[in-house]
This record gives C-alpha cells, sequence and structure tokens, in this order.
C-alpha cells in the first residue's frame, strides 16, 4: 500500500528520505563486504560469533552480516553472543526477544562480571581494564564451545582512529586498532567488519532501523574523557575539513616504513647507494616539501 501524503511538499520529503536511506544502506554493506574481502575475514563454512553488546553498532553489525549471508557466494553460520555481566538494570529480555524476532540462532552467556569488578577495584578507580580482560577471556571460552571460527566484534573507523591518536598521544605508538587479529590465546581469529564503517552511518542506520539499544553507562564507568576529547576532535575535522578523516583512515593502510623512524621496521642502519637509479626509490625531497619554513613563505593575496 503506497503512503498517502497531504501535501506535495510532504510526498517529495518522504521520496527524499527514501533515496538517502536506500543509499546508505548500499555504502554500509559494500564498506562492509570491502573489508571482509580485503581481509578475507569470512571463509567458505565459517561459524562467526557475532558479540552483542545492546550497542547501536553490534546491532548494525549483525544486520549487515545477515543480509551479506544472503547474498555471499559462500556459505557461513552467524551466532549472536551476548555476555551479560549482571549490571545494574541491564534489561535481560531486549537481546534475546530481538533475536528471536531475526531468527537468529543466539547465545546468552551469564557470568557475574560486574561484581567482580567492583569488588576488585577500589571506588574511584578505572574499571575498564579488568572488565575488558574478564569479557575478553569468557568470549574466547565461549567462542570455542560453539565451535566458531571466528569472532566478529562491531568497532567501526571511528573507533579505530580514536585508538590510533590514543595511542599516539599516550603511548608513543604509531598503533590502531586491526581489523583482523589471532587473539593473545591463539586460539582465536577476532574480525572487525565494520572497519571501513564511519559511526555516524551508524548512527543514522540505527535510527531508520530503531534497534532497541541497551544504554552503555549501566556499569557506572565514566566515559574515557581523553577518548570523548578524541572523538569530538575527529568530528570537528570531518565538519570542518571534509576528507580529512577519511584520508586519515586511508593512511593507516598505506605506510611507508622508509619515511618513519621505526629502525624495526626499515634497516636505515645497512642503507647503502646502490649507484642504480630507480625511478620508484625513496626521493630526498618529495614534491609536496616545503623548500622553506612556514616563516618565509611568501602568501600571495
Ligand atoms: S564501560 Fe563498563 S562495561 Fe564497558 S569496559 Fe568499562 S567497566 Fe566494562
Amino acid at each position: 500500500m503506497s503512503a498517502v501524503f497531504d501535501t506535495p511538499d510532504e510526498a517529495k520529503k518522504a521520496e527524499k528520505a527514501a533515496y538517502e536511506i536506500n543509499k546508505l544502506s548500499k555504502r554500509l554493506h559494500r564498506l562492509a563486504g570491502q573489508a571482509i574481502t580485503d581481509f578475507n575475514m569470512i571463509e567458505e563454512g565459517d561459524k562467526v560469533m557475532v558479540c552483542m553488546s545492546g550497542g547501536k553498532d553490534s546491532y548494525a553489525m549483525l544486520d549487515i552480516l545477515l543480509n551479506l549471508q544472503q547474498r555471499a557466494p559462500i556459505r557461513f553460520e552467524l551466532v549472536a553472543v551476548n555476555l551479560d555481566q549482571k549490571q545494574p538494570g541491564f534489561p535481560e529480555h531486549v537481546l534475546p526477544e530481538y533475536l528471536t524476532s531475526r531468527g537468529v540462532p543466539f547465545h546468552i552467556e551469564n557470568q557475574d562480571t560486574y561484581s567482580i569488578v567492583k569488588r576488585v577495584i577500589p571506588e574511584g578507580k578505572t574499571t575498564c581494564g579488568l572488565c575488558s580482560r574478564l569479557r575478553r577471556g569468557i568470549l574466547y571460552r565461549v567462542a570455542g564451545e560453539l565451535g566458531c571460527t571466528k569472532i566478529a566484534l562491531g568497532h567501526h573507523r571511528d573507533d579505530i582512529l580514536q585508538t590510533l591518536f590514543m595511542n599516539m598521544f599516550f603511548g608513543s605508538k604509531l598503533k590502531g586498532m586491526p581489523a583482523k587479529l589471532v587473539s593473545d590465546d591463539g586460539r582465536n581469529v577476532v574480525i572487525r567488519p565494520l572497519a571501513y564503517v564511519p559511526e555516524a552511518d551508524l548512527e543514522r542506520w540505527a535510527e531508520h532501523r530503531q534497534f532497541p539499544i541497551i544504554p552503555c553507562t549501566l556499569c557506572g564507568s565514566q566515559d574515557n574523557l581523553q577518548r570523548v576529547q578524541i572523538s569530538q576532535m575527529l568530528r570537528d575535522w570531518d565538519k570542518r575539513f571534509p576528507g580529512r578523516v577519511d584520508n586519515l583512515f586511508s593512511a593507516l593502510g598505506n605506510i611507508v616504513p622508509s619515511h618513519l623512524m621505526d629502525r624495526n621496521l626499515f634497516p636505515f642502519a645497512s642503507l647503502k647507494a646502490t649507484g642504480v637509479p630507480d625511478p620508484q626509490g625513496d626521493r630526498a625531497f618529495d614534491e609536496d616539501d616545503d623548500c622553506a619554513p612556514p616563516s618565509v613563505i611568501t602568501i600571495q593575496r
């Protein structure tokens, strides 16, 4: 049945909104599909454990994977897993109801990590370190018990960039968040199918799909202020300098070790002139190098 609108203006608005949502849907599936292909995240016969926190990212990840599963040329299984950490007020019916309505096989793992964290960490100290260590161990174990070959996490492009800046600012490391990794227990492959997807797209998708989102503040942990500031910095850049954040993200897949300073990645110590010109070789001055410090560059008006 087609919708009835009071005015041509309303009809036009609705048509535009439908067009935008269709574009968003295509973009989300294209970006997730691209990341899955680029990193060979999912292979024939895989059983993927989709970690569901109840936040917008995990709902969107499941939604997109379910869709891709229908269209993919390979066969793979999905099983949604939620770890109920027994945080006060956690609405434990929400995820089972949603997952049942979508016809997705699921498992709810009940483990009271909340009490452990509260008991061990003194009041006022940050709880996330211990909490995520406990969660990680439990999810690895559950993946083994369910016979899952991959563990999918819902981190997106902005999470990866925030982590990159956190590591640079506070850890003196040029290190983001891997799209695919072998877990520290050596037994699991962890994938991030949303690695290419901007958070703003996931926010719009969650709103459109009306996911029953569970608030992520139930544990009472304060937001990590540094991460919040970095997130704001990136959003601000994105507004003021369109394309900058995209370029930053592309840079993560386009690394030139000879132009960085890590002596483990490039054999600076043993470099010798070869006497043979190499048009693809490194240059002392790149085209975009300034030839003078900013103070002496003349600005033409
Ligand atoms: S925000 Fe809360 S639930 Fe999340 S890792 Fe930190 S303590 Fe755990």
